[in-house]
């Protein structure tokens, strides 16, 4: 693609006031692929000055037009899907597959959802005497990471159209093209000028600008437990909504009597997903003590499948890390649990053969850790997975839920009722029962430091609405 220079602002795009730019680097071979203009605060006032313009207009629409809105947004992503796959591959060095299949199949899937939601939601029930309106919270400021840069965009935009709302999207600094590219989508499927507006800047610039902007009635942001923590105090001093997706550090607990090598191979394919950048990866494998040097061996043998490489062949299944920044990060966090006397099984903070250009880093297994090393209380986001030993299962959910955080956790068992019961003991918004999949139907977010709030299906939608009740 062609990356723009402008803004996409009241359906159109603008030359940014703001004068700088940020450049976007290929992580596979650090080229820069494309420069895009880095907002300020006038561009941010000018997005959500456009967002709260179309607000009157777009609220009144009846939901099951903006749903036939919402369902030509889809069919404008799915007609470019080939394109928004390899923009994702180029700015984040998603292997090919996993671009088409996840990070564009997904939010497209996502998309579709809302449109059906947006028509068939109850925007009004009656409760006693009472008439009860769910309306649109008002102006959404949407503030993304770059892990997933399609998926966190639509979990947002597409609720958020749904409700009534009307957003201004700041999408994260590595992965501003396919942002662009999905503002071009919205543009095509003829959403009305205002209602989706993009500014492209800095986190500590136009992010800020924006959670701050007194014309935004909610911030809703993915990203760092650390910049969750000042958007949530910045909406909270103003009293706006927020809604907030952070990290995670989440265990994988396999229980007495599972099938071991079917829960470890899950386990190593999770973590090496989007090489360790999932804000849900099962990064901390709790084992019995009986079990535990097999669960290992058969961890550090099924490494063999996910070489890193380059990720725009057929076959790869691990590319780079997103930037050199996340690359020294994640190796820094190898090196530590060495230093901390964990036993490094396989991988390591070399770099891997072949590989001198690009932020590649070996998938990494590491034994004996103990519940308080640094890997395995903070969240590593890099494929590196660490085996904790449990005797027996109040030890396996006092560790499993010992961290700040409670994004995610899976638990295998013999059968699914002994799974989900001990699934009911641990501080997690999602839980996979024996190796269940991702519903996109189903609410996603964070116990404890990993959030508030949810996002996806009607538990996603309520976060962009506010009740009335008009008593008679
Ligand atoms: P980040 O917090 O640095 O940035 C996220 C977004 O916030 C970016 O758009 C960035 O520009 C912006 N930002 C940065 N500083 C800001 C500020 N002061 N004010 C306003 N906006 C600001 O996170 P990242 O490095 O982009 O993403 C990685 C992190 O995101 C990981 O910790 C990961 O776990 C988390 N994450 C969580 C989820 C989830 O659903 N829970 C999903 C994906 C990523």
């Amino acid at each position: 693609m062609n990356p723009h220079d402008g803004m996409y602002i009241d359906g159109a795009w603008r030359p940014a006031v703001g004068a700088g730019t940020i450049e976007v680097v290929n992580p596979a071979d650090e080229q820069v692929i494309g420069t895009v203009p880095a907002g300020d605060a006038r561009d941010v006032d000018a997005a959500v000055r456009a967002a709260r313009a179309a607000l009157p207009g777009w609220a009144a629409t009846p939901p099951a037009e903006r749903g036939k809105h919402i369902a030509a947004l889809r069919d404008a992503m799915a007609a470019r899907q080939d394109e928004l796959a390899a923009t994702v591959t180029a700015e984040l060095g998603s292997p090919k597959g996993f671009a088409q299949r996840v990070h564009t199949g997904l939010p497209i899937a996502v998309a579709g959802s809302y449109a059906e939601l947006a028509a068939s939601h109850p925007f009004e029930e009656r409760i006693g005497s009472s008439t009860v309106l769910h309306e649109p919270v008002g102006v959404v400021a949407a503030i993304t990471p770059w892990n997933y840069p399609l998926h966190q965009v639509v979990s947002k935009v597409a609720p958020a159209l749904a409700a009534g709302c009307t957003v201004v999207l700041k999408p994260a600094e590595d992965t501003p093209l396919t942002a662009q590219l999905f503002a071009e989508c919205v543009d095509a499927a003829g959403i009305p000028a205002g209602v989706f507006n993009l500014v492209t800047g800095l986190g500590p610039v136009a992010g800020q600008a924006l959670a701050e902007h007194p014309g935004v009635d909610l911030v809703s942001f993915t990203g760092s437990t650390a910049v969750g923590k000042r958007i949530g105090a910045v909406a909270g001093a103003a009293v706006k909504r927020v809604a907030l997706e952070l990290g995670g550090k989440s265990a994988n607990v396999i229980l007495p009597g599972a099938d071991l090598a079917e829960a470890v191979a899950a386990n190593v394919a999770d973590v090496c997903r989007n090489t360790g950048q999932s804000c849900n990866a099962l990064t901390r494998t709790l084992v019995h003590a009986d079990v535990y040097e097999e669960a290992v061996a058969l961890a550090a043998a099924a490494l063999a499948d996910f070489a890193p490489g380059d990720p725009t062949q057929d076959g790869v299944r691990v590319g780079p890390l997103v930037n050199a920044k996340q690359h020294a990060r994640v190796r820094g966090y190898i090196d530590k649990g060495i230093e901390e006397g964990a036993r490094l099984v396989a991988g390591g903070a070399t770099p891997p053969e072949g590989h001198d250009k690009g932020y590649y880093v070996t998938p990494t297994v590491f034994a004996d850790v103990t519940p308080e090393m640094t890997i395995a209380q903070e969240e590593i986001f890099g494929p590196v997975l660490s085996f904790i030993k449990y005797e027996d299962e109040d030890e396996a959910a006092r560790i499993a839920n010992g961290t700040v955080y409670g994004l995610a956790a899976a638990v295998w068992a013999a059968d699914k009722d002994e799974a989900a019961a001990f699934a009911r003991r641990l501080d997690a918004g999602q839980v996979e029962i024996n190796g269940g999949g991702f519903n996109i139907l189903a609410p996603f977010g964070g116990y404890k430091e990993s959030g508030v709030g949810r996002e996806l299906g009607v538990h996603g939608l309520g976060e962009y609405l506010q009740t009335k009740s008009l008593q008679f």
